[in-house]
């Protein structure tokens, strides 16, 4: 059985630790791998290294420090298959889904290839007679990201590229339960040649984070994960004077109008509450559908989910995969017995099926709950799961208002006809990402990951200019110089 390394320093490390995980394929519970819980002396060891790689990437000019980059682009692309198979395996998620997030990673390692570009300052001439002003944006030194297990090959690339593009070196803790693929991109990484201590991987659970939280050299952290993590993170991190941002769960709530589509709305709207079985951070959760909508959707979305092809990823034809794990499986289980027991109508139940060939894997099938009532947990708390609750409602304004009442904040849409629907919507909810006739409203790789609410803790978010804000300092530079000829005049 494979035991994974940890990369620190320019090579690979087996860690110091007795401690190891099992890493399960989720559509079987085979065993693939097994991880090593490292210690707080890994990461001191990968932060020592970092700092000191730091003295000279930061001095490497900008327009050096993205080659590698370039060449990373290139091994993710011709391994995109391999890599692919690695996420289907340990995630469980389809091969087309798999796919889609690394398109997603490489999109990323793109836009950081502009950073010649981003990382440009400004400057006022004669803000005072001779006197002009500049500000420049320097990388903060070490930076560390901490990912969940739903997308292993996209998640670390809203941080990465953008870290070391910027001059800064970059520490990654993979989430436990996934770390294969991490251990494969960093073989690519190897292979991109980035100097020594520039970017490093370090496995493990609480004890990494922690350690990563309270290490003098790491000066920014970024985290996705559930909303109670994220606040611990974003607490600790803030209080030993680091920069953070740090992404949490989400319950995305989606509005359907009598004159959507219905049709396509049904389609997109699978796709957006089952595809990834429904661990997306920007899975549609809740349906709120206005006046005649109520039946038309509900009609089709009971037809659409009870005919999902469920199975193992990497099967031809499989439209969504098992959840992560066995715990996961009992408590959505648990979850929809609970939206009964309060008074939703059970209207597809993804509790009993099960899959030939695959019957020890963590199999859920598409479940949808009718007339959820809105302060129950099932319609406020993250499932995290296949799981779709139907409410209804006579008006926008009810749908809107029932839309800002829940504390998460990261994806909010509405299916319509009519742009003045959509244009209320966008600019009267709490959300900070949008969905217009959209069931998946995931910003590409030039704009802010924007999750407001308990969905984000921070200010600047991952990817983009954001990125480039965060993983950089601004120094103002105020300059006078008493022979200029300015001073003639
Ligand atoms: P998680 O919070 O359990 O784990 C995330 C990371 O935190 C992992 O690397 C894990 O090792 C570490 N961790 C877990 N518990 C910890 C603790 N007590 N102390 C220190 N570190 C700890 O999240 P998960 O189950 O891996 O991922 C699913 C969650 O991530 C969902 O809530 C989902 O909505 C969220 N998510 C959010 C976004 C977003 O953009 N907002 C994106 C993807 C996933």
């Amino acid at each position: 059985m494979e035991l994974l390394e940890n990369f620190i320093d320019g090579g690979w490390r087996a860690a110091a630790t007795e401690l190891t995980l099992n890493v399960l394929n989720p559509a079987s519970a085979r065993v693939l791998a097994q991880v090593p819980l490292s210690s707080a002396a890994e990461v001191d060891q990968a932060a020592v290294a970092a700092a000191r790689a730091f003295i000279n990437w930061r001095r490497t000019p900008v327009g050096e420090r993205i080659q590698p980059l370039f060449k990373l682009k290139q091994l993710l692309e011709d391994n995109l298959g391999a890599l692919a198979s690695s996420i289907t395996n340990e995630c469980g998620k389809t091969i087309a889904e798999s796919t889609g997030e690394l398109r997603r990673a490489i999109e990323n390692v793109e836009t950081a290839c502009g950073m010649p570009v981003m990382i440009q300052g400004t400057s006022s001439e004669d803000i005072a007679a001779g006197i002009d002003e500049h500000m420049i944006r320097q990388p903060v030194g070490v930076a560390a990201a901490i990912t969940p297990f739903n997308f292993p090959g996209m998640i670390p690339f809203w941080f990465l590229p953008y870290a070391v593009a910027a001059g800064n070196c970059f520490i990654l803790k993979p989430s436990e339960r996934v770390p294969i693929t991490s251990q494969k991109l960093f073989q690519l990484i190897q292979a991109a040649e980035f100097p020594p201590g520039v970017l490093q991987l370090v496995n493990g659970g609480r004890d990494v984070v922690n350690a990563i939280l309270d290490h003098p050299e790491i000066r920014a952290v970024s985290f996705v994960g559930s909303t109670s993590t994220a606040r611990y993170v974003y607490s600790r991190a803030a209080a030993n004077g680091k920069r953070a941002q740090c992404q949490g769960g989400a319950k995305n709530p989606v509005v359907i109008m009598p004159d959507a589509d219905m049709e396509t709305t049904t389609r997109i709207l699978a796709d957006s509450a089952f595809g990834c079985a429904g661990q997306r951070c920007l899975a549609a959760s809740v349906a709120i559908t206005v006046g005649d909508a109520q039946s038309a959707f509900t009609d089709r979305i009971v037809a659409t989910a009870s005919s999902r092809k469920v199975g193992y990823g990497g099967d031809a034809g499989v439209e969504m995969g098992p959840v992560i794990s066995a715990e996961s499986k009992r408590r959505i289980e648990r979850v929809i017995a609970k939206g009964e027991h309060d008074g939703a109508r059970l209207l597809v139940d993804g509790r009993t099926g099960s899959i030939d060939g695959y019957e020890t894997g963590f199999f859920v099938f598409p479940t949808v709950l009718d007339r959820v009532p809105p302060h129950v947990d099932l319609a406020r708390t993250e499932v995290f799961g296949p799981v779709l609750s139907l409410m209804h409602v006579n008006n926008i304004e009810d749908a809107i208002a029932l839309v800002n009442d829940r504390t998460y904040g990261n994806m909010a849409c509405i299916f319509t006809g009519d742009g003045s629907n959509a244009r209320r919507f966008r600019y009267e909810v709490n959300a900070g990402n949008i969905g217009v006739n959209v069931g998946v409203a995931a910003p590409i790789s030039t704009f802010p990951f924007s999750g407001w609410g308990e969905s984000f803790f921070g200010d600047l978010h991952a990817q983009g200019h954001h990125a480039v804000e965060f993983y950089t300092q601004t120094k103002v530079v105020v300059e006078r110089w008493p022979k200029d000829w300015s001073r003639k005049f």
